[in-house]
């Protein structure tokens, strides 16, 4: 099987090729799409047997579960069976947009979906493309990131195809994702909201809206195990990535350090920097510059692309530099201390 690659208009996408997609969901089929964080792998969320292919296709662990996507709030009713207070106003000020709620499922979502849990995540994306494509299909639609498991997420349709692209139906293609980082996954069933994965949404921006927001560490999330997923090593490429943890003024020397013992080892490296560091790269490596260090917006649309493109460069070691853990770049750390293998 090979992939059909539709082309659709990312603000306005033509209903002739969402009723394709739809079709092919409707038999148990598999269609990547856009969101805003990172292309998905779409599949009916209420269908056991099509999710099953989701996790045959990206090789993924049966016990990681997978967020569904809904078209609207009014959806939630038929999927979870309590929404608390916090979850009604988080999804007034955030939905649709990059964050997931975990709530307690009802028996209808196949225990396949979640994993094995007796909660279910949810989010509502604020792609049009996506929008469309889940409302037409009249069911929530199941939807992990459309890469094999393990590998850095996709942003762009070639990435779907690169690592699923004999694997799946569909992949409707809308250029670029905005955002370049999964949603931010929030538990809301204990006493304090807490932060699973760190994504879209800031986790400055929850506190702003329910006050006490906790954060698990990394250690945290695999020791209680409630985002399974988080268990894994992700978003890694082939090549070792070297985290380079440095004070601003200290980055350049630090990377330049980093960059020759890797080379003393006679191995191929790339660097991705911050623009402040990009003329501390000693000549020769190759250099993907992220963007500025005090905007980690520009360093999340790039990340995956640029993990990607040093990767199909054929380097052996990947060096990349620290970014301040605010904001954004809490996701952006968060992702490439996995990409390091750690956690
Ligand atoms: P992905 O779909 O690959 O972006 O990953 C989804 C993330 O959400 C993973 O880290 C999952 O472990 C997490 N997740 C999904 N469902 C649940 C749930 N019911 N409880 C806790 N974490 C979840
Ligand atoms: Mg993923």
């Amino acid at each position: 099987m090979t992939a059909r690659l539709i082309p659709v208009d990312p603000a306005s996408p033509d209903p002739g090729a969402i009723r394709e997609a739809t079709h092919v969901l409707a038999a148990g089929g598999l269609v990547a799409f856009p969101t805003e964080t990172v292309y998905g792998l779409g599949a009916d969320a209420l269908n056991a047997r099509a999710v099953e292919r989701i996790f045959e296709a990206k090789g993924r662990p049966t016990d990681n579960p997978i967020i569904v996507h809904l078209a609207d709030e009014a959806a939630l009713a038929a999927i979870v069976t309590d929404v608390p207070p916090s979850a009604r106003t988080l999804i007034a000020r955030c939905w649709p947009g990059p964050l997931t709620l975990v709530l307690p499922a009802s028996p209808v979502v196949p225990v396949v979906t979640r994993g094995g849990l007796p909660t279910v995540a949810v989010r509502m994306p604020a792609h049009p493309v996506a929008l469309a494509l889940i409302r037409a299909a009249g069911c929530p639609v199941a939807a992990p990131s459309a890469n094999r498991s393990g590998r850095p997420s996709p942003t762009t349709a070639r990435h779907v195809q690169a690592d699923l692209g004999e694997r799946i139906d569909v992949i409707l293609d809308a250029g670029p994702t905005p955002l370049g980082v999964e949603s931010t996954v929030l538990d809301l069933t204990g006493a304090t909201p807490t932060v699973l994965r760190p994504g879209g949404l800031t986790v400055e921006t929850l506190q702003a809206i329910v006050g006490e927001v906790a954060v698990a560490t990394l250690q945290m999330q695999a020791a209680l195990a409630r985002s399974p997923g988080t268990q894994y090593r992700h978003y890694a490429p082939r090549a070792r990535v070297v985290l380079v943890n440095a004070l601003p003024e200290r980055a350049g020397a630090d990377l330049d350090a980093a960059v020759r013992r890797l080379w003393d080892q006679g191995l191929r490296v790339g660097v991705m920097v911050t623009a402040e560091s990009a003329d501390r790269v000693p000549p020769g490596a190759v250099v993907r510059v992220m963007g500025p260090r005090g905007d980690p917006r520009v360093i999340a649309a790039n990340l995956f692309a640029q993990l990607r493109e040093l990767d199909d460069a054929g380097l052996d070691a990947i060096v990349v530099e620290a970014i301040p853990e605010e904001g954004l770049g809490r996701a952006v750390m968060d992702r490439l201390r996995r990409a390091a293998g750690a956690g």
